[in-house]
């Protein structure tokens, strides 16, 4: 077994007993492999673990390893910052973007994405009180994003992401993932396709999971530290 699909299977077993531990339902919580700035052996060796979920922030570098997948059934998820003139790539290229904060980009996603293929699936990336994160719209005009999102033809608005500021500590990480899981509980109802709360990285997964996350990405402990 590779390392890559020993921290796989460990990250799954923890997962599962996290699950328990927070009384959380069993499978609910989908793992995103973080594969940026790592090559393509290391996505076959995920993939041969059972990894089809692949997130990436980098255009240039997501692209070739799409195009090196092409003959495979692999889901790509942009997770970076959105520039304008990146958005047809994306459009075309990916199944879901986790990044949208501001209308313009999206609307641009929606304009280039075929419709003859399925919607684009969108989370709106929300910042979390701290300067650190420059990317995400302010939480009081979360709704009004998701509101104008949710009307655009070819996308699919699916939930609500963020990036925490990193603290060491897991009441800290708790208290800030619990005030995206209250928005994204408050917004739920109103939009029909809105089941993904996309937060949770290595060093914070189990707060994460403790607050209700449904997707964590997790680059460093599936593949180990980036170069
Ligand atoms: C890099 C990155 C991750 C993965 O971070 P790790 O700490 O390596 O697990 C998750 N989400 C986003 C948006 C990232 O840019």
């Amino acid at each position: 077994m590779t390392n890559i699909a020993k921290n796989i299977e460990r990250l799954s077993d923890r997962l599962r007993r996290l699950e328990r531990q927070y009384e959380r339902s069993a499978a609910s919580v989908q793992l995103l492999a973080v594969s940026k700035r790592h090559p393509v052996q290391s996505i076959i060796a995920a993939n041969k673990a059972g990894i089809v979920d692949f997130g990436e922030n980098y255009l240039q570098e997501a692209l070739d390893k799409i195009q090196h997948f092409s003959s495979m059934h692999l889901n790509w998820h942009f997770i970076g910052p959105i520039q304008s003139n990146k958005t047809k790539a994306i459009a075309e290229n990916f199944q879901w973007v986790h990044s949208i904060d501001r209308f313009k980009i999206a609307q641009r996603l929606s304009d280039q994405r075929e419709p003859s293929t399925a919607k684009l699936n969108v989370c709106v990336q929300i910042k979390l009180c701290d300067e650190t994160n420059k990317s995400g719209v302010e939480l009081s005009k979360a709704e009004a994003l998701c509101d104008s999102v949710d009307a655009l033809p070819n996308l699919k608005l699916r939930g609500l992401m963020a990036i925490p500021a990193a603290v060491p500590d897991l009441e800290s990480q708790r208290r800030t993932f619990r005030v995206l899981a209250q928005e994204y509980d408050r917004l739920k109802p109103r939009y029909a396709q809105f089941d993904t709360l996309s937060m949770g990285m290595s060093n914070d997964l189990e707060a994460a999971i403790a607050e209700g996350s449904t997707l964590i990405r997790v680059g460093t402990t599936i593949f180990g530290p980036r170069s």
